[in-house]
């Protein structure tokens, strides 16, 4: 029977044979890990070790081929040196056309493509030239394979048997998921459900896992360690899919350049520019986490806690300092207010909390200073957790030498577990730290309320889930896909940007002066001034009588990109006098800082009243593809980075959260007493620039600065195109 791709992936986790070529009577080497471990998580199948010499391992009879085995082998798993690896998948391949069984390979032997050499590259293409023509589905090399701790299986030589949970882990280094599972055992910080060790990734990829696990019903949060992709687009959109359903929290490797090469060396992939990632994952709903211990607890939290229904947050506290610092970072993030609590709630807490206790200044802070008893914690959770303007609550607390730690843990459990389970709100405790307090942390993951050590990393945990309650909510309301349908421009249109394009790509430029860009801003409703080009002093006079004053002339040339840096700009010009003087003084300007450099005329253009300088780009992105960019405008643009990416198209909803994900939008909400910019006109702006950087398959980068931005309208005053 023809089996689908997707039945094979259903295969790795469901499988009822599993083969092991490479299989060892050594305890400690890999070929004897996976049948060890796979026995200990409980596999129910059947496990045939092949093995030439060995008549048995562990009490599982060897075979000296696959052909002998005689029951269904469903996956096999490969430990062998890479020299023999080919010659092993000829006979998966042979086992496959005659019984047709065999469904995935797993390849956790490394050797291949990762090395980056043509014999790597080769080799792997040779095993996977006869494998995946046959339907069967290849996991790595160079991996760690999989773990399902329900259905009890393990081809991980590291982690055998694992602790159940909602947990489930996708990686491209084995490593590093490993070592998650290893920190969160002795705690029982996080459970797990199924693990995915993906590593070169030839075949089966970090798309089709999201895919699966997001369909997964006994996943609840999925966490993504990822260096790189092929697939940026795809990655994406499933990824917004199954935000809908489920938090995908992700942690990315490749920062730095030299980050990004350690990773490509290791895996073969491309590794992206990361603030491209930032962007398009929030697009996505992607949880991404900045730092090790934030993805770590991030992704605890989420499979342990309900989400928060809204971003008004109680800190409740034994502690000043640690309160203080999580206070900080919540409100930094601009995405969490601090719960103003009811008066009922205040009163209430005022009879059980001594006098000196601090209730509610700041708002939503409870401070009960260390004399607070275990009993209390019971009421005093009830109470807060029940007060309708309390979305989730940050419990804080090193309890002192004479609390118990078992009998608090206890109480705060208790207290929470009363709620029914649709009413609960999610509580994120700092307890400690490390091991200090270890009975109170224990007990109260076990019963699956997560701890954290530190308070910064429990807010941010907190605005992490509230960021991604707050995507969910959106998608679920209205059900729009990230990528907004494009506004196609009138046929007309079309025909006329793409003569300017021909015209130039015939001259063999690449760069398109501003004048000419206008016109294809033209045919995307892109706002932009009264422009003309000038050929010699008399258009200019022409042109400004036309337009009126005052008016800005800007130099054209090929060969001057900033046209600022060579005093080729010079705006303000209200008499005709003054536009002689400048016309004069753009020309010497020119002439003197950039030499002898062809010049195409003049341009005249309506000068513009004042507006707040903001920045739009698109460019092309070598794994997302067309990409659209806001930020702070203006020539310091480089030097603040103050830019937020996401994929184009998108639509106005979309073009807001991007401009809320900048400084910017501080300035545009209007300081000092400003009035605040037009939001509408500029997400319009935004929308139609991602159109038209999505559109122009020729167009390489385009890049509007300054736009200027009014409290009615905006206006796009330079705009530079470059063609691929
Ligand atoms: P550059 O090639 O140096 O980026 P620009 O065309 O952006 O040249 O002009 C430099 C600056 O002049 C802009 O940042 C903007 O502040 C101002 N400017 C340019 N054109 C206009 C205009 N039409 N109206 C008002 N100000 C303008
Ligand atoms: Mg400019």
């Amino acid at each position: 029977m023809e089996t689908t791709a997707e039945q094979s992936l259903d295969v790795l986790f469901r499988g009822e044979g599993i083969a092991i070529l490479g299989a060892s009577t050594k305890k400690g080497k890999p070929g004897y890990q996976i049948v060890e471990n796979t026995k200990d998580a409980g596999f129910a199948g059947n496990i045939y070790p092949v093995n030439l010499t060995a008549d048995s391992i562990l009490g599982f009879k060897c075979y000296k081929s696959l052909e002998e085995i005689q029951g269904r082998v469903d996956i096999v798993v490969m430990v062998l040196a890479s020299n023999d690896c080919v010659e092993a998948a000829k006979a998966i391949a042979r086992r496959k056309d005659e019984k047709g069984d065999v469904a995935a390979v797993i390849v956790v032997s490394a050797g291949f493509s990762e090395l980056g050499t043509d014999q790597g590259r080769s080799r792997e293409k040779a095993l996977l030239d006869q494998l995946v023509p046959r339907g069967i589905r290849v996991v790595g090399p160079n991996c760690l394979g999989i773990i399902d701790t329900y259905h009890g299986i393990s081809t991980n030589f590291d982690i055998g048997h694992y602790r159940k949970g909602g947990l489930s882990i996708i990686t491209q280094s084995g490593a590093f998921a490993c070592s998650y599972l290893k920190w969160a055992t002795p705690g029982s910080l996080v459970g797990l459900n199924k693990f995915a060790s993906l590593g070169n990734m030839s075949d089966v990829d970090v798309v089709d896992l999201l895919k699966y696990f997001g369909e997964d019903e006994r996943t609840h949060v999925i966490a993504l360690y990822l260096e790189g992709t092929r697939q940026g687009r795809a990655l994406i959109e499933v990824a917004a899919e199954v935000s809908k359903k489920k938090p995908v929290v992700a942690l990315k490797a490749g920062k730095t350049k030299v980050g990004s090469t350690a990773v490509a060396s290791h895996t073969g992939s491309i590794a992206g520019n990361f603030e491209t990632y930032q962007g398009v994952f929030r697009q996505a709903g992607v949880v991404l986490t900045p730092s090790v211990c934030e993805f770590y607890h991030t992704a605890a939290a989420f499979d342990k806690m309900p989400l928060p229904k809204g971003n008004r947050i109680c800190i409740l506290t034994v502690l000043g300092g640690p309160a203080a610092l999580c206070i900080d970072e919540l409100i930094a993030s601009g995405a969490v207010d601090l719960a103003k609590l009811s008066e009922e709630t205040k009163s209430k807490l005022r009879e059980i909390l001594i006098p000196a206790a601090n209730i509610g200044k700041p708002e939503g802070l409870i401070d009960t200073t260390p004399s607070f008893t275990e009993e209390q914690h019971y009421e005093v959770f009830k109470i807060i957790l029940r007060d309708p303007g309390v979305d989730g609550v940050i419990y804080l607390n090193t309890p002192p030498i004479f609390i118990d730690e078992k009998a608090l843990a206890k109480n705060i459990v208790e207290a929470y577990q009363s709620f029914p389970q649709e009413e609960r709100k999610p509580v994120i405790s700092v307890i400690g730290f490390g091991y200090s307090v270890p009975k109170l942390r224990k007990t109260m993951e076990e019963a699956g309320m997560p701890t954290i050590e530190y308070p910064d990393i429990a807010a941010k945990v907190m605005i992490n889930m509230v960021r991604y309650s707050q995507y969910k909510s959106r998608f679920s309301k209205q059900k729009v896909s990230v990528l907004a349908p494009e506004t196609i421009p009138t046929e007309k249109a079309e025909t006329y940007y793409q003569e300017i394009v021909k015209k130039t790509l015939t001259a063999g430029r690449k760069l398109l002066p501003e004048h000419e860009a206008y016109e294809i801003c033209k045919a995307f409703n892109i706002p932009y001034p009264p422009t003309q080009i000038a050929k010699d002093w008399k258009e200019v006079e022409k042109a400004s009588k036309k337009f009126g004053f005052p008016v800005v002339l800007k130099i054209v040339s090929p060969q001057v990109v900033h046209k600022s840096d060579v005093g080729g700009v010079i705006v303000g010009i209200t008499t005709p006098g003054d536009l002689k003087r400048a016309y004069d003084q753009l020309l010497a300007n020119v002439k003197e800082k950039a030499g002898d450099v062809v010049i195409d005329g003049v341009l005249v253009q309506k000068a513009m009243r004042k507006g707040v300088e903001v920045a739009i780009g698109g460019l092309k992105d070598e794994v997302f593809g067309p990409m659209i960019m806001f930020g702070s405008g203006g020539i310091l643009i480089e030097v603040f980075k103050d830019v937020a990416f996401r994929m184009a198209p998108l639509d106005q909803e979309e073009a807001l959260l991007q401009i809320k994900d900048t400084k910017a939008y501080e300035m545009l909400k209007g300081i000092r007493g400003a009035l605040p910019s037009d939001l509408k006109a500029l997400t319009k702006l935004i929308v139609n620039a991602s159109n038209l950087i999505y559109k122009v398959p020729e167009l390489a980068e385009l890049d509007f600065n300054p736009v200027l931005a009014y409290p009615d309208g905006c206006v796009v005053v330079d705009a530079r195109m470059v063609l691929k």
